[in-house]
C-alpha cells in the first residue's frame, strides 16, 4: 500500500478546474495545457432537456406532470416554455410526451449568464 501512495503522488491529477478548464470540444486548449479529456457520459444521460418547439402539438401533457412546475404552457402561442433552474430532472416530462419533442441531452454543463 505504501507503494501505491508513493506512486500516486507523483502523478498527474485526473481531475480538471471547473468551469473555465472543462470546456466541451476546446481539444485544442486541452492537450495543450495537459488537461485531461472529459469524462464521457451514458446514452442514456438525464442532461439539460431539449425543447424542439415544431414538434410541440401543445398537448401540456408535460406541464401536468412536472411535479416542480418547471414547464409552464403559453395559451396564446400553444407552446411551453421549460425552466432549467426550476428542473430536478425527474424524467417525467420526456416520458409523457407523444411526439418527443422534449428530449434529454448529455450536457450537464448548466451554468449560464442570462437567467431564462
Ligand atoms: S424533467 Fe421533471 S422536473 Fe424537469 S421539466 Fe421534466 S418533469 Fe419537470
Ligand atoms: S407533452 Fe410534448 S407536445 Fe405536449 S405540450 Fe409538452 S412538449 Fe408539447
Amino acid at each position: 500500500m505504501q507503494k501505491e501512495l508513493i506512486k500516486q503522488l507523483f502523478r498527474k491529477a485526473f481531475t480538471n478546474r471547473f468551469p473555465g478548464k472543462r470546456i466541451p470540444g476546446n481539444t485544442e486548449r486541452m492537450e495543450r495545457e495537459g488537461i485531461n479529456s472529459p469524462v464521457s457520459v451514458p446514452d442514456d444521460y438525464r442532461g439539460r432537456i431539449n425543447y424542439e418547439r415544431e414538434k410541440c402539438t401543445g398537448c401540456q401533457l408535460c406541464t401536468k406532470v412536472c411535479p416542480s412546475k418547471a414547464v409552464v404552457y403559453h395559451e396564446e402561442e400553444n407552446k411551453i416554455s421549460y425552466h432549467l433552474l426550476r428542473c430536478t430532472f425527474c424524467g417525467e416530462c420526456v416520458e409523457v410526451c407523444p411526439v418527443q419533442a422534449l428530449t434529454f441531452t448529455q450536457d450537464f454543463l448548466l451554468a449560464r449568464t442570462e437567467k431564462d
